[in-house]
């Protein structure tokens, strides 16, 4: 038979029908759209034959159909929300933080026969050791140096005493957190007081991670370029953008390439950033950076998240890139929202720009910049990626509280303050991604000393985190 005529659906069909295979419909599609016809006789292998499948898998491996755009539609969830905040937002969004972070609470063995608060509180109740779950509304120290909180259910609110010569007393306990606490409760007349034994945080649990016996898939993590600066590394992020290009090992393993937020410098972010830009129109910036980004080989998908020097609303959830700048990029390039969690070859990668350490490090005695790996810890064992609301990092109240860190991640990639850091925190790999940018006057001033051009690898096949310094 004339190897031509394989170029219609009808004809491929009976092809694989004449082998006694079935043909699945995006497999049967691949063909068609690859015109990879004329070679479908190669996919007449004994693995095939037995299996008795042709799968895109299957196409992939044997005739090397490279990926396309369309193959690699990400949905993008938005999140829907309105940005005029009601009372009624404020208490919805209180609500969904209590309750998503209850839910994580109540799988954790130290929280087994959790009660509310009510009924603590009824004439009556009577147990030697309670466990709730709460919000901090207040905290505070009593006179004799014991810790005070406030902690609050759905219903009503109870006062918890952390006492100085105990262990608990050293948590640090920040506002709008939600904890579970387990001690004694005690009564005096009408007021019920809990005195606490044990915070439990809603936390990470420990897990065994599988490790799959396959050649490397890198997800490559950058933040923080600032495509406009005056200080913005040019020739470095060059020389990395030369990286992905070349035919070296790792770099031809590279499928994903996420960008963590900050990609060009914006206007008007801090004062007197005018005399630091080198580009001061921030469509101009952005045209820019898709030049460079444009430079990926669109067999990377590229992933662009916003940050606060990104020209979309500062209060986060941050929406995605406006879509006259969508217009600029290749196709491989998928703009994501602030914060966002990825699914990538069965991983979960969670991405947040990161305006929240900024809150840690000044709540959280004994954190700073360079040691910005424990602060990205303290939100994972909090599971919520902006603790305390109302500080630094303006959040839009809604009925969902997207901050929770619902889903365990398998990674978990944040940027913003310019420092590298990699860590392993009970099974998630995180990194705090460096940036493109050196130091400004502002930044001296607010003690930033930023560790640039660095590009963090994450095998998501393995544990493995590779770093590359592109540091001249
Ligand atoms: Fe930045
Ligand atoms: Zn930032």
């Amino acid at each position: 038979m004339d190897q031509d005529l394989y170029k219609s659906r009808s004809e491929i069909l009976e092809f694989f029908t004449s082998h006694g295979l079935l043909v699945t419909r995006e497999a049967l599609d691949l063909i068609l759209k690859s015109n990879t016809g004329p070679l479908i006789n190669r996919l007449i292998t004994s693995e095939v034959l037995q299996s008795g499948y042709v799968t895109v898998d299957g196409i992939r491996s044997i005739l090397n159909v490279p990926m396309d755009s369309s193959d690699r539609k990400y949905e993008i969830y938005l999140p829907d929300i309105r940005v005029r905040s009601s009372a009624e937002d404020f208490r919805g969004y209180f609500v969904s933080r209590y309750q998503k972070l209850k839910k994580i609470l109540s799988t954790s063995s130290a929280m087994r026969g959790t009660v509310d608060i009510p009924t603590l509180k009824k004439p009556g109740f009577e147990a030697r050791e309670v466990r709730i779950v709460g919000m901090v509304t207040e905290s505070g120290i009593t006179k004799n140096g014991h810790k005070r909180l406030v902690v609050e259910d759905l219903e009503d609110s109870i006062e918890v005493i952390l006492m100085k010569n105990k262990k608990s007393f050293d948590e640090i306990i920040l506002e709008d957190e939600v904890v579970g606490i387990v001690g004694g409760l005690s009564s005096k007349g009408d007021r019920r007081t809990i005195f606490a034994n044990e915070i439990v945080r809603p936390d990470i649990p420990f897990r065994v991670i599988d490790e799959e016996k396959a050649d490397p898939v890198y997800l490559a993590s950058i933040s923080d370029i600032h495509v406009g600066s005056r200080t913005f590394r040019k020739s470095e992020f060059t020389s990395m953008l030369k990286w992905i290009n070349a035919s070296d090992t790792d770099s031809s393993r590279l499928k994903y390439l996420v960008l963590s937020g900050d990609v060009v410098d914006g206007i008007g972010v801090y004062p007197g950033q005018d005399s630091d830009l080198e580009i001061l129109d921030p469509m101009e910036q952005y045209g820019k950076l898709a030049e460079y980004v444009n430079q990926v080989p669109e067999d990377i998908s590229v992933f662009i998240m916003p940050g606060n020097h990104d020209i979309v609303r500062l209060a986060e959830p941050q929406p995605v890139l406006p879509d006259e700048l969508r217009k600029l990029f290749n196709d491989n390039v998928v703009l994501l929202p602030n914060p966002y969690t990825l699914d990538l070859e069965g991983k979960k990668v969670l991405i947040y720009h990161g305006m929240s350490l900024n809150d840690m490090v000044e709540l959280i005695p004994g954190l700073n910049f360079s040691t910005i790996g424990k602060a990205v810890e303290e939100l994972l064992r909090r599971r919520h990626l902006a603790p305390k609301y109302g500080g630094k990092t303006p959040l839009i109240p809604s009925n969902n509280d997207f901050h929770v860190i619902e889903e365990v991640p398998d990674i978990f990639i944040t940027g913003h303050v310019h420092s590298h850091a990699i860590g392993n925190y009970k099974g998630v790999r995180y990194v705090n991604s460096s940036t493109w940018q050196s130091q400004t006057e502002y930044q001296r001033m607010m003690n930033f000393s930023p560790n640039p051009s660095m590009l963090t690898l994450f095998d998501l096949k393995s544990r493995s985190t590779v770093i590359k310094d592109f540091k001249s």
